[in-house]
């Protein structure tokens, strides 16, 4: 079955070949339809994992596509379902998954040229643009996530401060440059500081207040400091939607005292600047308009499937200057297919790109603003339900207070880190419901981001329910 034609890869049965396709769909479909009865995770058994550890052999499509459903699709880490509430995952849309695959079938490659896909990424930037307040000077584009965002925005920083000239040269003749961010930012700003060549050395940890945003005050006096000393402050990242409890950094003194010191201001918004889109929630983010570069994800709160980040940057002529290279074979023309300058890759590190875009252009588009607004809203509202939920049952304590849609709270007992870090294993493998956790000053939580628009109150419920048994049972039997 399946046999190709000649040296093409392309079906002789095209028809047999559709009805293998359709199936395949509708698997996916089911899957999708039928997710709140499925387990949320579970373990890869041995036989399965030896299996997957074994050299890849030949078989055919229905065959390969038997082995998808046996062996990868029930053993993934679960953020499509409603019951994932570990880590800041996104839960994928079924128009997403469509789309994903109309740009597969499409086969485009965003590095540039004249094409309509291209037009896509850009319109999908507008719309960035607009929700952001950003100039119609910005530009930006489609990269993997915020990590390689934040990198984009701590390059387009150099380049402000030392011009194009360290693209030849390095940085040997600038050791002076300091960045700042506070200790709750995510390490992928750390590593921007590292892969740019400036190193980790240079990054000055601010501390935070009691509800983990930066110490505005403490981040002046730094700098300050670092003038005195004669180091060249350059960079200051404030984070919209801390990873660990979500909280928002005080956008509006930061943008004004970068003003005054002259300092690229970055925010990491990989999943909270998409509260833009929430009118009850939007307001909290006021100075995000004042920002020089941002980074964020639509495949988190965006619900857009994996992978889909986003950088803006206000500045389209730094943006450019930072990356965009001459080489013969990419020369542009007036007419052709080399025309439609600046292309992707002048705004960023890669040459071929797929069509992130369109699978967010199909999300912004048949789901619209006001509905996708709704979705981050309700998951915030469940926030603090669980958080209410929480203060009224004197087994568990809140360790953190609830900004957005992040929930650190512990079981209380004797030795509670260890009990704790074991009640979640254990929540993950029962298949019921799967939080992560982390340190919170020193003491275990158990942490609930609640990302997915398929979460219900009930799936809350269940959370809180699980918990308690399976902490009671932890600490009566003590089976530690
Ligand atoms: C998820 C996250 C990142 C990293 O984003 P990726 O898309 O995983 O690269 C950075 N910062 C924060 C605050 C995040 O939540």
């Amino acid at each position: 079955m399946f046999e190709t034609a000649g040296k093409s890869l392309d079906p002789t049965d095209w028809t047999a070949f559709r009805i293998q396709a359709h199936k395949m769909l509708d698997d996916m479909l089911d899957y999708t339809e039928g997710l709140n009865a499925r387990d949320v995770w579970q373990p890869m058994p041995d036989d399965v994992q030896a299996h997957l550890r074994s050299s890849l052999t030949e078989k055919n499509l229905v065959e390969t596509h038997a082995d998808f459903m046996q062996n990868i699709l029930p053993y993934a880490v679960g953020n499509a379902h409603p019951r994932f509430v570990g880590w800041v995952h996104g839960g994928g849309t079924p128009v997403g998954m469509m789309a994903e695959m109309l740009a597969a079938g499409l086969n485009a490659n965003l590095g540039g040229r004249n094409q309509a896909p291209v037009e896509i990424e850009r319109q999908v930037m507008r719309w960035v643009r607009d929700l952001f307040g950003f100039p119609a000077t910005a530009s930006g584009l489609f990269v993997t996530g915020t990590s390689m965002a934040n990198l984009i925005g701590c390059l387009c920083a150099k380049t402000k401060f030392l011009g194009t000239e360290t693209r030849q040269i390095g940085l040997q003749n600038f050791p002076k440059l300091t960045a700042y961010t506070s200790t709750a930012a995510h390490i992928s700003v750390a590593q921007a500081l590292d892969i740019s060549g400036i190193g980790t050395n240079a990054l000055r940890k601010i501390p935070v207040n009691a509800n983990y945003e930066i110490n505005v005050f403490a981040l002046e006096q730094a700098i300050i400091a670092d003038k005195q000393a004669g180091k060249t402050p350059f960079l200051v990242v404030a984070t919209v939607g801390t990873v660990d409890v979500g909280a928002i950094d005080d956008l509006q003194k930061i943008a004004v005292l970068c003003q005054r010191e002259k300092i690229w201001f970055h925010i990491d918004g990989a999943f909270g600047a998409l509260a833009m889109l929430a009118p009850e929630i939007a307001p909290r983010l006021a100075g995000i308009e004042l920002a020089d570069s941002i980074a964020f994800d639509f495949h988190k709160w965006g619900q857009v499937p994996y992978d889909a980040g986003f950088v803006l940057v206000r500045d389209s002529d730094i943006h450019q200057k930072t990356f965009a290279s001459p080489a013969a074979y990419l020369q542009r023309q007036e007419r052709g297919l080399s025309a439609n300058s600046p292309w992707a890759c002048d705004l960023g590190l890669d040459l071929s790109r797929g069509f992130r875009a369109l699978k967010t252009w199909f999300t912004l588009s048949v789901y619209g603003n006001e509905k996708l607004g709704q979705v981050v809203a309700h998951t915030c509202e469940l926030a603090q339900y669980l958080k209410q939920r929480i203060e009224a049952t004197p087994e568990l304590e809140l360790l953190a207070p609830v900004a957005l849609n992040i929930v650190c709270f512990r079981y209380r007992c004797e030795d509670a880190n260890r009990v704790n870090t074991e009640l979640v294993i254990q929540l993950q493998e029962s298949g019921i419901v799967a939080p992560s956790s982390t340190t919170l000053n020193g003491n275990v939580a158990i942490r609930a981001a609640i990302v997915n628009h398929r979460t219900t109150e009930n799936d809350i419920d269940i959370l809180l329910a699980t918990t308690l048994k399976f902490g009671n049972a932890l600490t009566l039997n003590n089976t530690l």
